[in-house]
């Protein structure tokens, strides 16, 4: 080997070795890039991970809370319609199979225990047939159990797979379903029974928020429970108050037929009864003129003294009598009203001028106050001035000396008004009301000492009806009386 060869051979070793080691430093690198490479494929590997994780959780807080928004909302409208219902049964046909499944369910009973009975009876069921139901009862009125799902503020979720005590499985059974939810129904502070819902499988599963929605629902059911339950008494006694005023008018009327028919017989009886009096009443009078008269022979004084009371007695019987005779007559329609135009003031004046020794002698100021226009007025003359005879004999009689009484008129297009005021001792507030009642007459200590029969008022209201008119009284007591009535102006 010549140097020159040894020189190449040398450059090519040592190119070979550089060549060697440069690869060598290539690979290591080419190694390392992959190897980081592979660190970074790890790190995106997990972050997607995480990722994918994280949308799921976030997809299903997102079902949840559509879940939970679809519910309140359906709560709402649900609520809205149980507020505005009166009646229990049309409560319980709100809960209808297109609500429930917005709700997320395809199962729901409501249980509501018997008022006299307390067993547990089945108001509404979707998703369970009707033997289903029945068998729902039956083993729950069996033994104790209801009693665990009507817990006040105590709700059951039941998730079946979950298998967390026996209890559950129990009513996973009776319920025929694997997740459910019951609440108690509480009116008036007690648990009057429970709302059920729940799906057949553990697939969808229930959840804490939907045992707020139930707890919700069972609450406004309670509560509408409570109203209708109000309402419905509320109701009741007003149909039996409607029932009883009915029965009390029937009776009233039945009443009203009887007293209508012994009137009758009463004014009959009265009538005939006074005509028969009248007849031997006139021969006694007759006889005592006669006697008075000294026409049987001369009369001692003594003897005229109880002749003339005799006289006075029998006038005021005659006059009784006469009375009596009017007011069934006027009463039963025998007597008609002579209507004719008459006037006013001439009436009035006539009037006073007959009661004018009574007016005098207790030193009464009377005024007669006429403000219609012309002072005319259609009526019975005779009728219409025992009228005034009558009221204002009462007002003299009841009034003190030196008392007043005023008569006044007034008058529109319909009717004419008279009132007769005194400023006499008045009468009760009690027996106002009783005034024009046959035989009334006021317990007062002048009415015991001042004579009358008690029929004059009587009298005077069949005259006034007789016309079409109308009276009545305004009285108070020591300070005076005033009887207005009107007749119309035809
Ligand atoms: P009487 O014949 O007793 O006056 P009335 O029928 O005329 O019968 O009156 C009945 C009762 O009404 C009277 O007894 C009296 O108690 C009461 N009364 C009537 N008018 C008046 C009056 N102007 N003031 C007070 N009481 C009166």
């Amino acid at each position: 080997m010549t140097a020159y060869t040894t020189i190449i051979l040398t450059f090519l070793t040592g190119s070979a070795f550089l060549l060697y080691i440069f690869e060598k430093n290539k690979r290591a690198n080419l190694e390392e890039k992959s190897r980081n490479l592979q660190d970074t494929i790890n790190q995106l590997d997990e972050q997607a991970r995480m990722i994918i994780k994280t949308d799921l959780a976030l997809n299903k807080v997102q079902e949840e809370l559509d879940k939970k928004i679809t519910g309140l909302y359906t709560l709402h409208q649900l609520g809205e319609k149980i507020n505005s219902t009166f009646n229990v049964d049309d409560l319980f046909g709100l809960l209808k199979p297109p609500l429930v499944s917005k709700l997320g369910f395809t199962k729901a009973l409501i249980m509501i225990k018997d008022n006299k009975t307390g067993a547990i009876i089945t108001k509404t069921s979707m998703g369970y047939s009707q033997d289903e139901t029945k068998t729902i009862e039956k083993t729950l009125n069996r033994g104790s159990l209801a009693l665990s799902l009507l817990k006040k503020g105590k709700f059951l979720l039941v998730n079946r797979d979950l298998k967390k005590i026996e209890h559950e499985e129990v009513f996973s059974e009776i319920f025929k379903s694997d997740s459910f939810l019951t609440v108690p129904i509480v009116a008036k502070d007690e648990s009057i029974g429970f709302i059920l819902m729940g799906n057949a499988s553990a697939y969808s599963k229930v959840t804490e928020g939907d045992a707020e929605l139930l707890s919700v629902l069972a609450s406004q059911i309670g509560t509408a429970i409570e109203n209708t339950g109000l309402y419905t008494e509320l109701y009741n006694s007003h149909q039996d108050l409607e029932r009883r005023v009915k029965e009390r008018t029937m009776e009233l009327a039945r009443l009203n037929e009887k007293l209508t028919r012994l009137n009758k017989v009463k004014s009959d009886f009265v009538s005939a009864v006074s005509h028969e009096l009248r007849t031997p009443l006139t021969s006694i009078k007759g006889y005592a003129s006669i006697l008075m008269a000294g026409k049987l022979g001369d009369v001692l004084p003594a003897q005229k003294e109880r002749l003339q009371k005799i006289d006075k007695h029998s006038n005021s019987l005659v006059r009784l009598v006469n009375n009596l005779l009017d007011i069934s007559r006027i009463e039963s329609g025998k007597v008609q009203m002579n209507i004719k135009e008459i006037s006013i003031k001439e009436m009035l004046d006539s009037v006073v001028d007959l009661i004018a020794p009574q007016i005098k002698e207790k030193n009464i100021t009377i005024k007669i106050d006429i403000k219609t226009s012309p002072e005319k007025i259609k009526a019975d003359a005779n009728q219409l001035e025992r009228v005034f005879i009558n009221l204002v004999g009462n007002a003299v009689k009841f009034t003190p000396e030196k008392g007043k009484i005023t008569i006044s008129c007034k008058a529109n297009k319909d009717y004419v008004e008279f009132s007769v005021e005194d400023t006499g001792i008045g009468i009760p507030k009690n027996d106002v009301g009783q005034v024009f009642e046959e035989f009334f007459r006021s317990d007062n200590a002048l009415d015991q000492k001042v004579k009358g029969t008690g029929l004059g008022l009587s009298l005077v209201k069949k005259i006034i009806e007789a016309h079409k008119g109308r009276i009545w009284v305004e009285s108070e007591l020591d300070k005076g009386t005033q009887f207005r009535f009107t007749i119309p102006s035809y």
